[in-house]
């Protein structure tokens, strides 16, 4: 081991009391302390702010992070604080900030307290701050949630397109760091070339989850009979329901409740209150079973969720990954069950009619995806992988037998003779 390598250790215990790097975090630190691009793949809870806050403490300057949410911008400084001297270490710069208070930020920045500093996208626009950010030591730049950049991710935030731009302002060759969860080669692409670092080393771990069990069924009139009859097969055990619509969010967590399951409703629509309790007696164990929209599961960190249900099929394989994602995070047992009709495809092509033609392009055909994986008859596991641009052989991969296509295959309908795929 050599000087460098026991030092990075001695700082990851230091700091954040690990004595281990998780997969490929030693790798990305080392070629981020080096001062090179760097982008960083890694499925969600893989362990990506690791990755530029202990380049940040260690490093000479103040790295910029810019991150899309600011309750998550916020957990991350009380958690860094909670672990340091001093309170400067980490702030964040918002709108929200009186004058004295982006006076003091100011300060520690320039005194060399603040390792880290936090701000979204838009924050950066000021002509303030970027004036200011050109006058001090800036050790790299941290793009986390880079998928945000790319029109083809899940979460497009247009504030993310001037980044590049920006970036270029406050410092000719600050290195950028980008990291994302989401895998797919287009919008790896995007990133590359929207933060304007073709050259950047890329790390990619695995996408997969060898403990999740996928399974897709047909979605018939009998479908919340279906998820009760599930349901009640795992009684005691955490899941989570997904439905596309509050109506059907409440329906399904009364039908719930009337058949004797612990179950509560969650969507934007309910007011706050009612949403921290559910989440609350979710985490708690009060209830068994949480109903809801995708409004439900952000940061939610609950590591012994047993199943996830798709009572309508999600609008990308992305989102389906990362929902089903969930499940089984302690790595025991997770079964994601999909129910899939055809004609829910048809109502979120409907949805998008109202919107651009360049995004109902692209929702159109992340949405042709979602059917060829409803609609395959290969492992569903080998087809998550492969959209996310990853070999997969069921013979020696982990979770190689682990969903419905594997376990009990289907007949081949059209196997005549002069049928070539
Ligand atoms: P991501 O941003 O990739 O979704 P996070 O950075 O939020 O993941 O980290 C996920 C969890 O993993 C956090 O609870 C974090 O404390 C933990 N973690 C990160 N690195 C390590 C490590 N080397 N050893 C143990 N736990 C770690
Ligand atoms: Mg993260």
């Amino acid at each position: 081991m050599s000087i460098a390598e026991i030092d990075l250790h001695s700082a990851l215990k230091k700091h954040f009391g690990f004595s281990q790097f998780k997969g490929l975090q030693e790798e990305v630190i080392k070629n981020v302390v080096a001062g090179n691009n760097t982008f960083v793949i890694m499925p969600t809870g893989g362990g990506k702010s690791l990755c530029y806050q202990l380049p940040a403490l260690i490093a000479e300057g103040t790295a910029i992070v810019v991150s899309p949410l600011i309750a998550l911008m916020k957990n991350q400084v009380d958690a860094i604080r909670a672990v340091s001297e001093h309170e400067g270490v980490a702030h964040v710069l918002n709108s929200s900030l009186n004058k004295t208070e982006v006076a003091r930020v100011k300060d520690d920045i320039t005194s060399g307290i603040t390792k880290l500093l936090y701000v979204a996208p838009e924050s950066l626009t000021k002509e303030e701050y970027v004036d200011f950010l050109r006058t001090v030591k800036i050790s790299f730049m941290a793009v986390d949630e880079a998928h945000c950049i790319s029109e083809w991710g899940h979460d497009f935030r247009p504030e993310y397109r001037n980044l590049k731009t920006i970036i270029k302002r406050i410092g000719d060759d600050i290195p950028i760091v980008g990291l994302t969860a989401t895998a797919t080669p287009k919008v790896q692409e995007d990133i590359l070339k929207s933060l304007g670092m073709p050259n950047a080393v890329t790390f990619k771990d695995s996408f997969n989850r060898p403990n999740l069990y996928y399974e897709v069924r047909p979605k018939t009139k009998t479908v919340d009979a279906d998820i009760i009859r599930f349901v009640k097969q795992n009684e005691g055990k955490s899941g989570i329901i997904y439905c596309l619509s509050r109506k059907r969010v409440e329906e399904l967590a009364q039908v719930l409740q009337v058949n004797g399951v612990k179950a509560v409703p969650y969507h934007a629509g309910l007011d706050a209150k009612t949403r921290v309790k559910h989440q609350d007696m979710f985490l708690m164990e009060d209830t068994d079973v949480v109903v809801a929209t995708i409004a439900f599961g952000m940061g939610i960190d609950k590591p012994d969720v047993r199943f996830v249900i798709h009572h309508d099929i999600p609008k990308s394989i992305e989102s389906y990954y990362q929902e089903t994602g969930r499940a089984g995070r302690d790595g025991g047992e997770g079964h994601c069950l999909a129910y899939y009709a055809y004609k829910d495809i048809e109502k979120l092509e409907k949805f998008m009619a109202g919107k651009p033609v360049a995004e109902q392009e692209i929702g159109h055909a992340l949405l042709q995806e979602v059917v060829a994986f409803a609609e395959t008859s290969v492992s569903r596991r080998k087809f998550i992988l492969h959209y996310f641009g990853e070999e997969f052989d069921n013979e020696t991969g982990e979770g190689g037998n682990m969903d419905d296509n594997v376990r009990h295959p289907k007949k081949q309908v059209e196997a005549k003779d002069d049928v070539r795929i």
